[in-house]
C-alpha cells in the first residue's frame, strides 16, 4: 500500500521520500481510517490528501476556505496530470453548471470546494450521489469557536459523510490547534476513531524575539535594512496603522507595499502580485494578507502591533521560512497595543462567552511578551506540546544577568492581596508607586502598608514587573475586559519552599521613546 503511495509521490510530485507525519497520515487514510493531522505550516499537508486522492477509486473532496490556494493547487495538480477542479463563489453560473456536470461524469479525481457551498441542501443531495471516497478538510480549526478563525459554514461539513454510502473516509488538517480545539474538531466533524498525527509545533528554522519599549519605527527600519534583498512581511493591527507605517517606510527609501481590506480588490491583487514577483521588498498588511499566499522565501515577519492571540501570531509569523531556510520573527510591543486589541474585541461580533475567550487569549498573548523562557518553547507549550529550548530566540540568546527579584515580588504579592485581588495592573502599579490620585484615596489604598513601597521606580517599570510575575505563573489576570490581578497557588508554594524568583535585568527605557512607539 505504502509502496503505491511512494510511487505516486515520485511520479506526480517528484519527491523521493515522505516527510515526518506524512507517512502516518497517508497510511491511516489508505487503510480506511479517519485521521486528524496537526502539522505546522510548510510541513506538507497537501500531499497527505493528494496522494490518497490519486490512489482511491472515487472522488476526493477537499474543503478549504482559501480561494487563491485552491486555485494554485488545482493548477499544479492539472500540470502534474492529476485531473482536479474547484467549486467556489467566483465562478459564473454557466461555468459552475459545466463543472458540476463533469464532476458527476467522474472526470475529476479531486474537487476543491469552499465550505459555503456545502451549506445548501441541494449540494448535499447532489454530492450524495457521487462516488466520493474521501473528504479532506483543510484549515479544520475553522470549525471550532475556540479556534482563531471560526467559520460557521464549516459546521455544515459534518453531515455530508453520513449521506454517502459507503461513508467516505474523513481527514482533518490544521497547522495550529490547542488541545481543546483538536477535541472540538474531532467532535464537530464526527471523526470516527481518528488516527492522530502531530508532527510537533516547533519550527526549527525560525528565530523569535520580542522588543518591548523600543521606538517601533526605527526598530522596524533597522530590521528591514538588516535584510537587504530579502522579502518580508510587516503585520499591523489596523488599516490606519498599515497606511502610516508603509508611508514611513517609503519615506525611508524602502520599497514597501501595503495590503488591507480597505483597498480596492484590484489594488490588493496588484500589491500581492508585486510582492510575489519581488518587485516590492516588504509588504505592510493587516491580517487580511497572507491566508493562502504561498511565498516560500519570506525571510522575516515583523509584528508592528500585538496580535490578538498566540494562534494568530504563530500562523502569521510562521509565514517566514516556509522553504526551510532561516526566518526571523520579531514582535514589537507597546502597552497601547493591548488597548487596541480590547477595542477590537469590544467592537467585534460574538456573544459574551466569545468575548471572554478573546480576553483570555489576549492575556495569553501578553504573557508571551513578558516571558523569560525560550519563546519557541512558550509557543509550543501553549499548544499543549513540549520541545527543547531553541537556542536562537531572543530569550535563549539573552545574555543579560539574571536578577533576584524575590523581595520585590513579595511586595507585589502583598499589594495584590491587600487590594483584595479586585484591581488591574495599572492600579496596582499606582498603589506601589504611591501615586496619590483620587481613586486611590477613595478606596483608602493610600493607607495600606504597601502604599508607595516602590516609589523609586516608574509605574511602567512596576507594571513590567507585575507582567513578568504573570508570565512566570505567580500572578494571573482574570479573563475580563479589565483584567484584575490575582494570586495563584504558586505564590504560597514558592514562599513555603523558600524559592527565589529571578528575572532578566531590564534595559532602562527612556520615557520619550516609549511614548513615540505607541503613536
Ligand atoms: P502546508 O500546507 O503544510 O503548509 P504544503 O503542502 O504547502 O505545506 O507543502 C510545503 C512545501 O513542502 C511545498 O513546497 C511542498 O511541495 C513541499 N513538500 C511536501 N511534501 C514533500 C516531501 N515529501 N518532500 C519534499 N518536499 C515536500
Ligand atoms: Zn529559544
Amino acid at each position: 500500500m505504502m509502496e503505491d503511495a511512494l510511487k505516486a509521490l515520485r511520479t506526480y510530485f517528484g519527491y523521493d521520500s515522505f516527510r515526518k507525519g506524512q507517512t502516518e497520515m497517508i497510511e491511516s487514510i489508505l487503510s480506511g481510517r479517519d485521521a486528524l493531522g496537526v502539522m505546522p505550516t510548510g510541513a506538507g499537508k497537501s500531499v497527505c490528501y493528494q496522494i490518497p486522492a490519486v490512489l482511491f477509486p472515487g472522488i476526493t473532496l477537499v474543503v478549504s476556505p482559501l480561494i487563491s490556494l485552491m486555485k494554485d493547487q488545482v493548477d499544479a495538480l492539472n500540470e502534474s496530470g492529476i485531473p482536479a477542479t474547484v467549486l467556489n463563489s467566483t465562478l459564473t453560473g454557466a461555468e459552475m453548471n459545466r463543472r458540476i456536470r463533469d464532476i458527476s461524469a467522474g472526470r475529476y479525481k479531486l474537487v476543491y470546494i469552499a465550505p459555503e457551498r456545502m451549506e445548501s441542501g441541494r449540494f448535499a443531495e447532489w454530492a450524495s450521489d457521487l462516488n466520493i471516497s474521501f473528504i479532506a478538510v483543510d484549515e479544520a480549526h475553522c470549525i471550532s469557536q475556540w479556534g482563531h478563525d471560526f467559520r460557521p459554514s464549516y459546521l455544515s461539513i459534518a453531515r455530508l459523510p453520513e449521506l454517502i454510502e459507503p461513508r467516505p473516509i474523513v481527514a482533518a488538517f490544521t497547522a495550529t490547534a490547542t488541545p481543546e480545539v483538536r477535541e472540538d474538531i474531532v467532535r464537530r466533524l464526527k471523526l470516527d476513531k481518528p488516527t492522530r498525527v502531530t508532527t510537533g509545533y516547533a519550527r526549527e528554522n525560525l528565530s523569535f524575539s520580542v522588543l518591548r519599549g523600543v521606538d517601533k519605527r526605527s526598530a522596524l527600519a533597522s530590521i528591514i535594512r538588516g535584510h537587504a534583498g530579502d522579502a518580508g512581511v510587516v503585520y499591523a493591527s489596523t488599516r490606519k496603522e498599515v497606511d502610516e507605517c508603509q508611508a514611513f517606510l517609503v519615506r525611508q527609501g524602502i520599497r514597501a507595499g501595503k495590503y488591507h481590506a480597505g483597498l480596492e480588490e484590484e489594488v490588493r491583487a496588484e500589491a500581492q502580485e508585486a510582492f510575489l514577483r519581488d518587485d516590492i521588498q516588504v509588504m505592510v498588511a493587516t491580517n487580511a494578507f497572507g491566508m493562502g499566499i504561498d511565498k516560500s522565501n519570506v525571510r522575516y515577519v515583523v509584528h508592528y502591533n500585538l496580535p490578538k492571540n498566540v494562534e494568530a501570531y504563530y500562523q502569521e509569523a510562521g509565514r517566514a521560512g516556509r522553504d526551510g531556510d532561516p526566518g526571523q520573527c520579531v514582535l514589537l510591543y507597546s502597552p497601547q497595543d493591548v488597548v487596541t486589541q480590547k477595542f477590537l474585541i469590544e467592537q467585534g461580533e460574538g456573544d459574551e462567552e466569545r468575548k471572554m475567550t478573546s480576553y483570555k487569549q489576549l492575556n495569553d498573548m501578553v504573557q508571551y511578551v513578558y516571558t523569560s523562557e525560550c519563546l519557541q518553547q512558550a509557543i509550543v507549550s501553549y499548544f499543549g506540546d513540549t520541545c527543547e529550548p531553541c537556542g536562537q530566540c531572543g530569550n535563549c540568546l539573552d545574555t543579560r544577568e539574571k536578577v533576584d527579584i524575590t523581595e520585590a515580588s513579595k511586595v507585589v504579592f502583598a499589594c495584590v492581596s491587600a487590594m483584595r485581588q479586585r484591581f488591574g495592573v495599572s492600579m496596582t502599579a499606582k498603589v506601589l508607586k504611591g501615586a496619590g490620585d483620587a481613586k486611590i484615596r477613595d478606596y483608602g489604598f493610600d493607607r495600606l502598608p504597601v502604599y508607595g513601597r516602590m516609589n523609586s521606580r516608574t509605574e511602567k517599570d512596576i507594571s513590567g514587573l507585575i507582567h513578568a510575575l504573570v508570565a512566570q505563573g505567580f500572578l494571573r489576570l482574570s479573563d475580563t475586559a479589565y483584567p484584575v490581578v490575582m494570586l495563584t497557588s504558586r505564590v504560597r508554594q514558592a514562599i513555603d519552599d523558600g524559592e527565589r524568583i529571578y528575572r532578566r535585568a531590564e534595559e532602562p527605557v527612556p520615557e520619550s521613546s516609549a511614548k513615540s512607539s505607541s503613536g
